[in-house]
């Protein structure tokens, strides 16, 4: 990525640094990240808004709060290796794609996975994987991962993303129906740790077929 901060794109991180997001790094990687390359140009005037939007297909581009809740949640162990279940727009994809050094991320739909990777590729973010695949099954040749993040709701703590983690390795996810909450699972030699950490609003994970 060419590194230099916009304005707006300053301005939210500044927001976010209000609501209560400490991490520099990711308060440094939303700077740098032009969200509104990541949204149709008719949204394009709410890029830098603190809240969710649409993103075609019934989907959403994550609210630039929770994103950086849930990048600073993953960071705090240094994972290396990461795994994001729900490309979606790319967004959160380009965030981590900026403090990791390999991302591996799975859509279920097609033609958002096709923007997302060509949005990537104009930054010149060269460190992502992108699969077209079911994130239930996870991505089982590129791990095991240091940490997993999903960013759709799960009904229930999917069985391959805890086989996929590495030891120590820790997972960020949804889970609930209507509401959720948001869940940081560590591996640990002795079991799994889950941590609840607050309430989030996301769009399924859904079960089965791709679309
Ligand atoms: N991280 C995205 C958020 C996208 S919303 C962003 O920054 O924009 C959640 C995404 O999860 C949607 O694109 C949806 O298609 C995808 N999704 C839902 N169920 C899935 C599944 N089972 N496997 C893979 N992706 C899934």
């Amino acid at each position: 990525m060419s590194g230099v901060a916009t304005r707006s794109a300053l301005n939210l991180a500044n927001q976010l640094r209000a609501a209560g997001i400490r991490s520099q790094a990711v308060l440094s990687a939303v700077a740098k990240t032009p969200r509104e390359l990541f949204l149709d140009a008719a949204l394009g005037h709410k890029a830098y808004e603190n809240t969710a939007l649409p993103i075609g297909q019934g989907q959403t581009i994550s609210q630039p709060y929770i994103v950086a809740r849930m990048t600073e949640l993953l960071l705090e162990s240094s994972p290396k290796r990461v795994l994001e279940i729900g490309t979606g727009s790319g967004y959160q994809a380009a965030i981590l794609a900026q403090l990791v050094d390999q991302l591996c991320t799975v859509e279920r739909i097609k033609s958002l996975q096709i923007q997302a990777r060509q949005r990537l590729k104009r930054l010149d973010l060269h460190n992502v994987s992108f699969k077209y695949g079911d994130g239930w099954q996870g991505w089982v040749n590129k791990g095991p991962f240091d940490a997993i993040m999903v960013t759709a709701a799960a009904s229930k703590i999917p069985e391959a993303l805890l086989e996929q983690l590495a030891p120590d390795g820790v997972l960020v996810i949804p889970v609930g129906q209507v509401t959720q909450q948001l869940l940081r699972v560590t591996r640990h030699e002795s079991g799994f740790e889950t941590e609840t950490i607050e309430m989030v609003r996301f769009v399924p994970l859904v079960n089965g077929a791709l679309a």
